[in-house]
């Protein structure tokens, strides 16, 4: 059956898959959902036995329906080839009782490459699908991770160009540097005075300026959206909750049909939406765990029913989640809100303009399979370094918020359900905070004298893609302020 999608924030229009993707948000600030959500046709046991690419085929074939088997097919093979350093593309890692899904062997290390690096394809075939002819640019903001991920993915891509707006000062050091040596002529990146928030919302007031619509129109541009709000890259996320489930059953650590509970560490609410749609195509999946840092909104959305942003924003180890705008609840709370797009477009407008808004009981009581909670930065270092002392193994700061907070739920509940911790970035990404919450000493070395050392210590090869960056020359250097976004953006464009 069709799935078509329609806007959070209005209920009236439907679109197909494809035209979802090339638009990326809807003409109302709204987000592209599936009209209804399909169940797996293929039996978890069936599904145990094929590779990455075949389940991403099973996955993406019942929400995408207007790709055909074989754009689909090309697109996927595109995406999860040699890019990869492993075949499994996203391995399990079973560490102190629970199955790490590392989902950083990609292009650039962090879980953003599962999605983007196939969002190109899907965008390129949907465009030629829709017949257009326009050069799509493509408008990101990113916290640290997308922005790499994206430009790898769209960079030297027919018919794209690439914009990235990052917070000058809320990245790491080799998010930053990763960024600003990118190569492509249809690359640009810009650091911003300001944070990820105000790079988001500048983004989400390019998109809707229907002036600047218009005057790219007429040199022959459209925008489109490689943020966790474009349903291209909610789709592919989907993809290895199935996998790990199905890999779970294959190696004989889980029977047929156990359920399973799935920990994600969280900011923009993508990565844990997509854990949920899985869940509601079939995968036997009990707890939705969300896993914040000190930006802690989630939390207390999930034991208030308040969603507050007005609050301190603080800069963590874990920037990808230092988020107090987490767009994609929004499909949530259409979602529980019984896909009422006007209640919808009430606590949207709401949070706009005071910047919070409060669910109903009704809607808090869908809210049982989520659970929320958070680690500090201290907890968040702990974690790292008992980790590392009992096992070995080195976590990212990202993953070891997900999973302090995995020890917290086992407390508060005693829930011994077998459980998967999505394992979003390399500890490389993030090598001085791992390293420091390791041993304090190491704060004295260069950022690449740690990456030497953490390759020694935790015995895995330094990635390709931190190898790449280490002499690489600086290739962007554009900063400025968060009111100049607009003036930017023409200027690259070439529009007067
Ligand atoms: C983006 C990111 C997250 C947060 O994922 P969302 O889908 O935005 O909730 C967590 N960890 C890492 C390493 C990331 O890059």
């Amino acid at each position: 059956m069709e799935v078509l999608y329609s806007s959070t924030r209005d209920g009236e229009k439907k679109v197909t898959a494809s035209q979802a993707i090339l638009q990326g948000l809807s003409e109302d600030g709204g987000l592209f959902v599936p009209d209804h959500i399909p169940t797996l046709a293929v039996t978890m046991k069936a599904l145990a036995d094929k590779s990455y690419q075949e389940t991403a085929y099973e996955v993406m074939r019942l929400l995408l329906t207007d790709f055909t088997q074989e754009e689909l097919k090309d697109c996927i093979a595109r995406a999860y080839d040699s890019k990869f350093d492993t075949e499994e593309i996203a391995p399990l890692v079973e560490a102190e009782g629970a199955y790490y899904l590392e989902l950083f062997h990609g292009a650039t290390i962090a879980f953003k490459d599962m999605a983007l690096s196939i969002l190109p394809h899907l965008m390129i075939t949907a465009a030629k699908k829709n017949h257009v002819d326009n050069e799509i640019v493509i408008l990101t903001a990113t916290s640290g991770d997308t922005g790499k991920a994206a430009l790898a993915g769209f960079a030297g891509v027919k018919g794209t160009k690439i914009i990235v707006f990052y917070p000058k000062n809320g990245v790491s050091p080799i998010q930053e540097k990763q960024m600003v040596t990118q190569k492509g002529d249809n690359t640009f990146v810009v650091g911003i005075h300001g944070n990820f928030d105000d790079a988001q919302t500048g983004v989400k007031t390019l998109f809707n300026d229907r002036e600047l619509a218009e005057e790219m129109a007429a040199q022959g541009l459209q925008f489109s959206s490689a943020n966790s709000i474009n349903i291209g890259r909610l789709v592919p996320q989907v993809v290895y909750y199935v996998y790990a489930y199905a890999k779970l059953l294959k190696e004989g650590k889980i029977a047929d049909g156990e359920k399973i509970n799935v920990v994600v560490p969280t900011g923009n609410f993508g990565n844990i939406l997509a854990a949920f749609y899985a869940k509601n195509m079939g995968v036997p999946i009990a707890k939705l765990i969300c896993a914040s840092n000190e930006n802690k909104v989630l939390y207390d959305f999930f034991t208030t029913g308040e969603y507050d942003r007005n609050r301190e924003f603080k800069l963590t180890s874990s920037p990808s989640m230092d988020i107090l705008i987490s767009s994609n609840l929004e499909r949530l709370i259409y979602r529980i809100a019984g896909n009422d797009a006007k209640k919808n477009a009430e606590m949207m407008a709401a949070l706009s303009s005071g910047g919070k808004y409060s669910i109903t009981q009704g809607m808090r009581e869908q809210l049982t399979d989520f659970y929320g909670n958070f680690a500090d930065e201290n907890e968040t270092a702990a974690r790292i370094k008992s980790m590392y002392g009992n096992t070995g193994y080195v976590l990212d700061t990202h993953t070891a918020v997900a999973s302090a907070v995995y020890q917290k739920y086992v407390a508060d509940t005693k829930d011994q359900t077998k459980t998967v911790i999505a394992s979003t970035a390399s500890p490389f990404k993030f090598t001085r905070s791992v390293m420091n919450a390791i041993d304090p000493k190491y704060d004295a070395m260069g950022d690449f004298e740690l990456v030497d050392e953490l390759s020694k210590i935790g015995n895995v090869a330094v990635p390709k893609a931190i190898e790449e960056i280490r002499t690489a020359p600086v290739l962007h250097d554009h900063v400025c302020d968060k009111t100049e976004m607009k003036a930017v953006v023409k200027q690259f464009l070439g529009i007067e």
